[in-house]
This record gives C-alpha cells, sequence and structure tokens, in this order.
C-alpha cells in the first residue's frame, strides 16, 4: 500500500506543479493503512487543513483511478509541528520536542516592538477568497515563526492588508512569545537607518540591531530598496544571517519577487525560496464584511442595503472602502440623518439604483468564460456539446443569471437562440455540481471577482 500511496503522490507532481508537490504533498507522511483508511501526518494544523481542503479530493481520485477503490484520507498532526494556539503561557515556554534542544532563554525579555501597530490584528483581518492563502499562511507562521515558509512573501496591490498582516504576525508573536525579538521596518526605513550608519560609523550598531539582535524581521514594501545596489546588497546579507540563524523573515511588497525591476537576481531567487502569497481586491461579500466590521467599530449604523450599496461601488480597494464608509458617515452626521442609500449615492457621486443596475452585461459575462476557459465566444454561442464547451457554456449561462438580473429567455437569446429551459437546466447543473465540486466553487467565485472589478469591460468587443 505504503507503494501505491507513493505511487499516487508522485503521479500528480506533473498536474500539481513541482512547487505544489513540494509545499502541501510531499510534507505528509503515511503512517498507517487501515483497510481503506490511510492515517497520515501532517507538520502544523495549517498544512492539514489545507491539504484537506484543497488536494485532498485529487489525490483520493487519483488513488481511485489506479486502484478502483475509494479510499479515506485522515490526518494527525505531529508531534513536534504542532503549537498551542491559545495557551499564551505554554507558547512562550520552550517546546518540550525530545529531537531538538528547548532554545536558551534570553536574559531578559524583550521590549515591545517599535513601530508595530495593535490596530492590525488577525481578529480584525476579514479573509476570503481573495486574502485567504496570504491571511492562513500569515496565521501559520505567527504560530511557529521560523519553522516553515521562511522568507514568507506577501505581495499585492496598494490598500489590500499586506501591512495589516505583517502588523498582525508581529503583534502575534510578541504577545505569545515575549521573548523573541521581533524587528519591524519599512524598507524605506531599513535604507535610511542604513545611510546614516555608513554615514556616521555606526555600522556595527546596525549589524547588530539587524543580524544578530533580531528573531524576527518584518520588511514592509521591500520594493522600495530596488534599483539602491548598496542597500539591496546590505539587505542581503542581513537575509543570509538570519536565513542561517532559522530567524523568520517576512516581506511584503507590490508585486511579485521577479517582477521587480532593478532588484538583484540573488534577491529575487532568495524571496522565492519560501512561500509567496498574493493579496487581491476582495470580492463583493468579502467587502461587505470588511465595511460592517468597520461600522460595528465606529459605531456607526449601517443598514445591510447601504453596505451593500457601497461595496457595489467601491471595489478597488479597502482603504478606500473604509474612506467611503467614513466620509458618508460623516456626511449623514452633518445633515442629523440616518445612513441609506441615496447618502452613498450623494457623498459618492453614484446612482442609488438597486445593485442589480450594476453594469455587468451578458457580454462581458461571455467574454470573461471564454477566455478563462481558452474557447471561443462564438462556441459559448453555438451549438457544440462537446465537454470543453458545453462546462464553460453552462457557467457562462449561469453567471449571467446570477449577476446581470436577465431572464432566463433573453439569456438563451444571447447564447444563439437558446431554449430558455436550456438555460434553465444549464444553471441548475452548474448549482448543483458546485455544491460537491470545490474546485468549480472556487473557479466560479473567481469569475465572478474578475466581473465584479471589470464592470463594464469591454461590452462591446466583436464576438
Ligand atoms: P497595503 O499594505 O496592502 O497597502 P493595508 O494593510 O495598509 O494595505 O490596508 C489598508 C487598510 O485596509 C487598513 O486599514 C487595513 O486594516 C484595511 N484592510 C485591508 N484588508 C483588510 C481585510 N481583509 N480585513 C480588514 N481590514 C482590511
Ligand atoms: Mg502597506
Amino acid at each position: 500500500m505504503t507503494n501505491i500511496w507513493s505511487e499516487a503522490i508522485q503521479g500528480l507532481q506533473p498536474r500539481l506543479g513541482a512547487q505544489t508537490y513540494d509545499l502541501w504533498i510531499r510534507p505528509l507522511e503515511l503512517r498507517q493503512v487501515q483497510g481503506q483508511r490511510l492515517l497520515l501526518t501532517a507538520p502544523n494544523r495549517f498544512m492539514k487543513e489545507w491539504f484537506e481542503n484543497h488536494y485532498r479530493d485529487v489525490v483520493l481520485d487519483e488513488l481511485r483511478a489506479r486502484t478502483a477503490q475509494d479510499y479515506h484520507i485522515e490526518i494527525d498532526i505531529s508531534a513536534a509541528g504542532e503549537a498551542s494556539p491559545n495557551a499564551a503561557a505554554a507558547a512562550a515556554e520552550p517546546q518540550s520536542e525530545p529531537e531538538a534542544p528547548p532554545p536558551p532563554l534570553p536574559p531578559l525579555p524583550a521590549l515591545p516592538p517599535i513601530g508595530l501597530s495593535s490596530r492590525y490584528r488577525f481578529s480584525n483581518f476579514i479573509k476570503g477568497s481573495s486574502n485567504e492563502l496570504a491571511a492562513s499562511a500569515a496565521w501559520s507562521v505567527a504560530q511557529e515563526p521560523g519553522a516553515r515558509f521562511n522568507p514568507f512573501f506577501i505581495y499585492g496591490g496598494v490598500g489590500l492588508g499586506k501591512t495589516h498582516l505583517l502588523h498582525a504576525i508581529g503583534q502575534h508573536i510578541h504577545v505569545h512569545r515575549p521573548h523573541l525579538r521581533i524587528v519591524y521596518q519599512s524598507a524605506e526605513r531599513f535604507m535610511n537607518e542604513f545611510i546614516s550608519a555608513v554615514r556616521f560609523n555606526q555600522f556595527d550598531q546596525f549589524r547588530a540591531r539587524y543580524r544578530e539582535q533580531c528573531d524576527v524581521l518584518l520588511i514592509d514594501d521591500i520594493q522600495f530598496i530596488a534599483g539602491r545596489d548598496r542597500t539591496m546588497d546590505e539587505f542581503f546579507h542581513v537575509f543570509n544571517a538570519l536565513y542561517e540563524a532559522e530567524k523568520q523573515i517576512v516581506v511584503t511588497a507590490d508585486r511579485m519577487p521577479g517582477d521587480m525591476q532593478g532588484m538583484e537576481d540573488r534577491l529575487i531567487s532568495r524571496l522565492n525560496w519560501g512561500l509567496v502569497a498574493d493579496v487581491k481586491a476582495p470580492d463583493l461579500e468579502t467587502r461587505v464584511a470588511i465595511l460592517k466590521q468597520k461600522a460595528d467599530v465606529d459605531r456607526i449604523d449601517l443598514p445591510d442595503d447601504v453596505a451593500l450599496h457601497l461595496a457595489t461601488h467601491v471595489r478597488s480597494n479597502v482603504r478606500e472602502l473604509e474612506g467611503s464608509l467614513v466620509r458618508v458617515s460623516t456626511f449623514a452626521a452633518l445633515k442629523n440623518q440616518p445612513l441609506s442609500r441615496e447618502f452613498v449615492s450623494e457623498a459618492l457621486g453614484v446612482s442609488a439604483a438597486p445593485a442589480q443596475a450594476a453594469p455587468i452585461s451578458i457580454e462581458s459575462v461571455q467574454k470573461v468564460v471564454a477566455s478563462h476557459f481558452s474557447v471561443r465566444i462564438a462556441d459559448l454561442k453555438g451549438p457544440r456539446r462537446h465537454q470543453g464547451i458545453s462546462r464553460p457554456r453552462m457557467i457562462a449561462m449561469y453567471l449571467s443569471r446570477q449577476l446581470t438580473g436577465a431572464s432566463f429567455p433573453e439569456i438563451g437569446l444571447r447564447f444563439g437562440g437558446k431554449d430558455h429551459s436550456t438555460v434553465i437546466n444549464a444553471c441548475k447543473r452548474i448549482e448543483s455540481i458546485q455544491s460537491e465540486d470545490s474546485e468549480l466553487r472556487e473557479t466560479v467565485a473567481a469569475l465572478r471577482q474578475l466581473l465584479a472589478h471589470e464592470p463594464a469591460h469591454a461590452a462591446q468587443l466583436p464576438s
């Protein structure tokens, strides 16, 4: 059986890609086989859950394909890998692992890290499909700094929560492992400190601060040092020193390591060594959840339809979303009236019409779906029943129904004059497949998100 397991997972390697395989599949160990039950061990809870949510079904399919039998997978967490998440005191103690000697206790507890804001916590970070990997991995890093995902690299556009996650990691580590010395710094400050250290002959202090007296290094907006040769060089040495000492390094940037122009290749390669995760613009549901939380904190009475209205019109990033809530509620308070859709519309200069009026057209749905599945729009509208086309067609019909407010007959018409019953069946099929197939669910969510962010995009493109 052990052979079947390793053959199955190795067989999956080309399909999943080497990085995914190394990161999520390889670390699992087969412990025991009891009939059709496979007992595995994962290094930590995060990896167990990520595997269960994203890869378990694929592995089971592969096993079924190879053995014509249905297996169950159960996963334990290896004793050494699990930090106790809610026992602060226990977490601060050296762990009693038989293999590894306990870390030496420093003579004095470290001072609270400078520059970390307690405003940014995990507890007030809203998770959604746009930031799931980044947020879950950040949590894992915060619980077991240096153990896994080192370095951890978070990238994404402005105002999408990178700095928030960085602070949350720092805060969490500081609270649960107060003996660890955390250095949080923007790359710009890092550069300025480096320059003045060189200029005022204080390089020893600089080196001590970043290389010797640092257990966790959090650097925000690393793209800033791209093209600044001496700073990059210094950061390279800091990185190496900390990495070799198995200290946790977390870095954020506005783009992927390889896309930062002017960044040294050797740095790019190191930044890619660990886990690279992105944050995307949040989808509508996440935007609504963020607004509601912000309203709670600021004690703003925010009715559901107003939240939806705001979230529909402010799509670009979270900072703007929060800003618009503040603006609108101030506006309402000045006029001494409750928050309503009309206020939102007046303050933002948009129409107060219900959210269904959001400008997503059937054409944009067809275009986005066709390009995602690499099929032609003409095929979506055509009669071919080949799986590679009928599946995308059904998804496009389903999304058209969900997002454009068009009727079944109208959708049928725009898909090459199909009967409304065809559209109804397609919608039902996609709904029922989604309830079982997480991959399809994710695809549909991703398409929805694409559409939410590019409202009127090229609806007029020729099809
Ligand atoms: P970035 O560093 O990516 O430019 P920030 O981390 O500064 O963005 O986020 C901008 C604002 O949006 C902050 O106030 C932050 O708390 C908030 N924010 C971003 N993402 C989320 C989220 N998922 N949940 C709650 N607040 C968020
Ligand atoms: Mg930031």
